[in-house]
């Protein structure tokens, strides 16, 4: 996945639309892969105001995305992993992304997963004597997007009869073996305004299944 990152990223440059975000947003994207592995049937959102109709979200930020971009706040726990476990992900995966990044650009500077309290090393040794630069990784994502999946439009009893259910929190039966989509909203700056898109990335098989959208996100991406 990451070397399919980075050729997009090459690409990119290659096209003239080159932009420091481009290497961000891989890394972004990489870990969101991360994130996405523990993905689970509840801690889901409910929004009955989408583009797509009616939907459930699982979002990694404390609001509903899609009424966000119309200015209108639902609040929503956000399904953030542990800081710890984004510590571990984005140590491990930065470390990855700066070794392949070096490659590519055939650098000498070779580079090691440390021991705390180091998170990484990286290591020349074409000068004398050899240089060597310990550090700690303090990454996490800019902007992770949700997870999203079409519903039905749910209802509720009251006294007046049945009625459209509002935004609520919702768990999501058909998590296993069902096409997950990404949530991507839009901006466009010359009219002011947003879109939103969404892109199927694969499927969950089973609460082991961690590295399903690692394989569905390579997959959009290439
Ligand atoms: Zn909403």
């Amino acid at each position: 996945m990451i070397r399919i990152l980075l050729d997009e990223v090459d690409r990119l440059k290659s096209d003239g639309n080159s932009s420091a975000y481009d290497f961000a947003a891989a890394f972004d994207i990489l870990v969101a892969a991360a994130y996405y592995g523990s993905a689970a049937h509840m801690g889901w959102l409910y929004c009955p105001a989408s583009p797509f109709g009616s939907v459930i979200f699982y979002p990694y930020t404390n609001v509903c995305p899609s009424c966000a971009v119309k200015n209108q706040f639902n609040f929503h726990q956000a399904n953030k992993p542990q800081s710890g476990v984004i510590g571990a992900h984005t140590a491990r995966l930065l470390i990855l992304f700066v070794q392949e990044a070096l490659i590519r650009k055939k650098s000498t500077i070779k580079v090691f997963k440390g021991s705390e309290p180091v998170d990484v090393i990286f290591l020349d040794d074409t000068t004398e004597p050899a240089t060597v630069l310990l550090a700690e990784i303090k990454a996490a994502p800019l902007f992770t997007l949700p997870l999203m999946l079409d519903s039905q439009t749910l209802t509720l009893e009251t006294e007046i009869g049945v009625e459209d259910a509002p935004h609520r929190e919702t768990d999501n039966a058909r998590l296993f073996d069902t096409d997950l989509k990404i949530y991507l909203p839009l901006f466009n700056a010359l009219k002011n305004e947003w879109s939103e898109k969404a892109y199927i990335i694969g499927s969950k098989n089973n609460r082991h299944d961690t590295y399903w959208a690692y394989k569905g996100l390579t997959k959009s991406v290439k």
